[in-house]
């Protein structure tokens, strides 16, 4: 907890459409990862401040619910061009605070930049179906409605892209909104708040509070919450799905993982290996969608080498100086436990085959650096394959067959991604149909899915039937009702009582 003096600025809760200075006693630093500069010191929301922000939002239910569908779609309107407007500062500070690459910190906004562009077809999505004459006379229709105070618990990884994954969906649908970011970067995510209040969000329909663990749980508990939506590790999600559905709320979690690629001999390795660089070691191996795994089939492991020397060409440096490629690991924290991870590999037996640990970075003696770091003759039993590492370490693996590793995948408790390299439609068609994981890649390292679709990471990466953003979450946020309607005609002849279950 923070022992900094007041000089340092404090972020604020956001109540009732006003920024509001809380008056926990308990505050947390948020720490600039490349320099461990102070940048703000975040409060623990008091369980009053938390009851306050719910109370906001409920009675901001009441009449967010009623305001026709072309006012909310114009707000995030509005709203997509004042986040356009601000990207530099955006990226700039999810920079500061992540550590993350600029042009990557630009990414982020932009993935969810586009879910933004996606509420404003709300008009287009929040649809119900009707069918004519189901019986004589008789309509049936559905009402896809908004459920009322809905939650969202999100991420340090993705500070701009999660947040914007779920409120402006949530809202568009007519739902009001509490937001809890992730206590390690709450500025950017903070500036967008005020962003959407700026593009003519109501007050009330759209608060934050920050905390831990106890805000978390008394948003689990709250009786006034309907829904909460949370994206995280799989400890703490699988706690949030447990401790919400209890208390009887709707609950998605999308949660950890591990991703595999798998590298055909017959790929374009030139390709490949670029993309799988990329994505083991972009944002410093910090995506829920990073490849930390590899599996090369058949003569695809003699390229082992080539992908140590494409790694060692990333520049690992500050995330604002231009041309890096891998920033620092968000907190100290963060670095002493990926260090361990390594440790652990090499004590059970794996090659180090790129060492990427205690780098010197010029100008950043101080930063939570971590080179790319690559391990050869990676099992299955190995602590550095069974955990989710979150860091620049790609474990790879070897198989005979293309069968055989989508046995290995298959095996492996999480389902968020995976993506097959090769030239054969063949191969990818097989791949397709029998891998056992929600988002798959052909030639692509990162599937995630783009918003008209919905986010679709399966088995032990996720907890609950519906993803975030595309259609999937228009259901997620609205309740259906489905209404069933016969209108006599006046001059119809009234007919005799009719006790059957069978409308006619
Ligand atoms: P985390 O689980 O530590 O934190 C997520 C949220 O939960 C934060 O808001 C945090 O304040 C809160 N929290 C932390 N500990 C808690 C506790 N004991 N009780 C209640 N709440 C608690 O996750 P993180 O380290 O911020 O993010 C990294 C993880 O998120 C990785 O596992 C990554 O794979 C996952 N992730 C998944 C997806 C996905 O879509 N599947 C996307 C991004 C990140």
């Amino acid at each position: 907890m923070s022992t900094t003096t007041a000089a340092v600025p404090t972020v604020k809760l956001f109540i009732d459409g006003k920024p509001v200075e809380s008056t926990s006693s308990e505050w947390r630093e948020v720490i600039n990862p490349a320099t461990q500069e102070v940048l703000a010191r975040v409060p623990f929301a008091t369980a009053a401040e938390v009851d306050r922000a719910v109370a906001s939002a409920k009675a901001a239910f009441k009449t967010w619910k009623k305001t026709p569908i072309g006012t909310r779609a114009r707000i995030f309107l509005k709203y997509q061009q004042l986040i356009r407007e601000n990207m530099k500062e955006l990226a700039a500070i999810l920079t500061a605070e992540q550590g993350k690459t600029l042009p990557d910190a630009e990414g982020d906004v932009f993935r969810g930049l586009e879910v933004v562009e996606h509420a404003a077809g709300i008009g287009n999505l929040q649809l119900g179906e009707l069918a004519n004459n189901v019986a004589s006379g008789v309509d049936t229709f559905t009402l896809l409605q908004p459920l009322g105070v809905c939650a969202g618990i999100t991420p340090f990884n993705f500070p701009a892209m999660i947040p914007l994954w779920m409120f402006p969906m949530a809202i568009a649908t007519g739902n009001t909104f509490v937001l809890k970011p992730s206590e390690q970067d709450p500025m950017v995510t903070m500036r967008l708040v005020e962003l959407a209040h700026e593009a003519g969000i109501p007050p009330g329909v759209l608060n934050v509070v920050h905390g831990g663990p106890d805000v978390v749980n008394a948003i689990c508990d709250h009786p006034d919450i309907k829904a909460v939506s949370f994206v995280g590790s799989t400890r703490v999600g699988t706690h949030v799905y447990n401790r919400a559905s209890q208390a009887g709320k709707r609950v998605q979690c999308m949660m950890g993982a591990k991703n595999h690629a798998i590298v055909l001999p017959d790929a374009n390795k030139e390709q490949s290996l670029n993309a799988i660089a990329g994505a083991a070691f972009g944002a410093a191996g910090q995506r829920c969608m990073a490849l930390s795994v590899v599996i090369l089939v058949g003569e695809a492991n003699d390229w082992l080498p080539e992908l140590v020397e494409k790694a060692k060409t990333l520049k690992v440096s500050g995330g604002s100086e231009p041309g890096t490629d891998v920033g620092p690991l968000v907190s100290c924290a963060a670095l002493d436990r990926v260090s361990g991870l390594i440790e652990r590999g090499i004590q059970e037996g794996a090659s180090l085959a790129l060492d990427g640990r205690n780098p010197q970075i010029a100008g950043y003696a101080k930063g939570n650096f971590v080179a790319p770091t690559i391990f050869a003759g990676v099992t299955a039993q190995m602590t550095i394959y069974r955990e989710e590492i979150f860091g620049p370490v790609l474990c790879v693996m070897h198989a005979k067959t293309m069968d055989e590793a989508i046995e290995i995948i298959n095996a492996n408790p999480n389902g968020n991604g995976t993506a097959l390299f090769t030239r054969s439609g063949a191969a990818a068609r097989h791949f397709k149909e029998e891998i056992d994981v929600g988002q798959v890649g052909i030639n692509v390292p990162i599937p995630v899915p783009v918003p008209m679709f919905s986010f679709t990471g399966s088995r032990g990466s996720k907890l609950g039937d519906l993803g975030p953003y595309g259609k999937q979450v228009v259901q997620f946020y609205t309740q259906t009702k489905t209404v069933t309607e016969r209108w006599f005609d006046e001059n119809e002849v009234g007919g005799a009582v009719n006790t059957t279950i069978h409308l006619k």
